[in-house]
């Protein structure tokens, strides 16, 4: 272990690594590696509150461990475990909830969009999400956490139950700083409405064949207000043109065809497919170079360093707190 700062984030495993995962927060996972100490993990804990038999997402857990690594995350520079192969995770969880008030995690908007989302199935565990995610960060003593803006507020509770547990128990844990992409906004579907999210059908891939990315591209809705193409198009509002601004240096003047009418919907989706097949054909070849044994060794030697760290900074949590030290149970 060295004495660099640390880098933590994590990633659920409820579908595919998609735009909004990459633009927001893994272009940073795999920036920041070489500055800090690097923990990503796969957030199966969190996974539980949407998907309760952790058997069915297995091996979409491979194939995001495998996602992490074709977008440029490296085994040798980021320790990529598993969030269940370090149960005092769980631990920590409950020993922070006692300094969590109730109201700040009744404040945080993730909650309710949650519940609209799943009405049938809204658990304590989504409720307690956010304490569980400030324990993910500080068990590693994470100094600086990359995720997209949809996670700023969960960020901002990291930060207070953090200074809360410093304030009652003494100095144990660095205020984890978010790292944004300052070129991304939060990404919205393929619907053109709701952010892009693994949970929602409303994904474009990043690590997908071309033909997948190709017809996610083409299904995006486009400006509602131009019914023909030879319509003025509303670069502002569309989805597609959004997009432009991500994946074209020249995108002004792509929205300037849009407003004077010279370029239609259809072929603005086809270019942009293409251009997001190409600049990500670097994933896909070494995605497919990757096996399963790999990723269970790479999984096991980040369980074993994460899981040191965890120990260590549990040893801390308990003394700070009072209770007896694990050496004496
Ligand atoms: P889920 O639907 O299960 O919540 P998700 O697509 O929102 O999946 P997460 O695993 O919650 O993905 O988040 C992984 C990372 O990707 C986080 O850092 C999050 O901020 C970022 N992220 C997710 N969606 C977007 C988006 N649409 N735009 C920007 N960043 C995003
Ligand atoms: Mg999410």
């Amino acid at each position: 272990m060295t004495d660099r700062k640390r880098s933590l984030s994590g990633i659920r495993v409820t579908g595919r690594f998609h735009l909004g995962n990459y633009l927001g927060a893994g272009i940073n996972y795999v920036r920041l590696q070489d500055e800090y100490e690097s923990y990503i993990f796969v957030a199966d804990y969190h996974t539980l509150t949407t998907k309760p038999n952790a058997r069915e997402f297995s091996n979409d857990l491979y194939e995001m461990v495998m996602d992490l690594i074709a977008i440029g995350v490296d085994p040798g520079r980021t320790v990529i475990y598993r969030q269940s192969a370090i149960p005092k995770v769980a631990e920590l969880t409950l020993l922070l909830a006692m300094v969590t008030p109730l109201s700040w995690v009744q404040r945080v908007p993730t909650f309710k969009e949650k519940v609209r989302d799943q009405p049938d199935n809204v658990n304590l565990g989504l409720f307690e999400y956010p304490v569980l995610q400030s324990a993910d960060i500080i068990i590693v003593k994470g100094d600086v956490v990359p995720v997209g803006r949809d996670q700023a507020a969960h960020l901002e509770l990291t930060r207070e139950i953090t200074r809360r547990f410093n304030r009652t128990y003494g100095h144990v844990f660095p205020e984890p700083a978010i790292v944004l992409n300052p070129d991304a906004p939060i990404i919205k579907g393929t619907d053109g409405k709701a952010k892009m999210s693994k949970s929602l059908n409303n994904i474009i891939g990043v690590t997908d064949p071309p033909e997948v990315i190709t017809k996610q591209v083409m299904s995006m809705v486009t400006d509602t207000k131009r019914v023909y193409k030879t319509q003025p198009g509303h670069p502002r509002t569309c989805n597609v043109c959004a997009m432009y601004k991500l994946f074209f240096d020249d995108w002004e003047h792509y929205w300037e065809l849009c407003r004077r009418a010279q370029i239609g919907c259809q072929e603005k989706k086809s270019l942009l497919a293409k251009r997001i097949v190409e600049r990500f054909a670097p994933f896909r070849e070494r995605r497919a170079e990757l096996t399963r044994e790999q990723i269970d060794e790479i999984l096991a030697a980040g369980a074993v360093r994460a899981g040191e760290v965890a120990e260590k900074t549990m040893v801390e949590v308990r003394n700070a707190i009072g209770l007896p030290p694990y050496s004496q149970l």
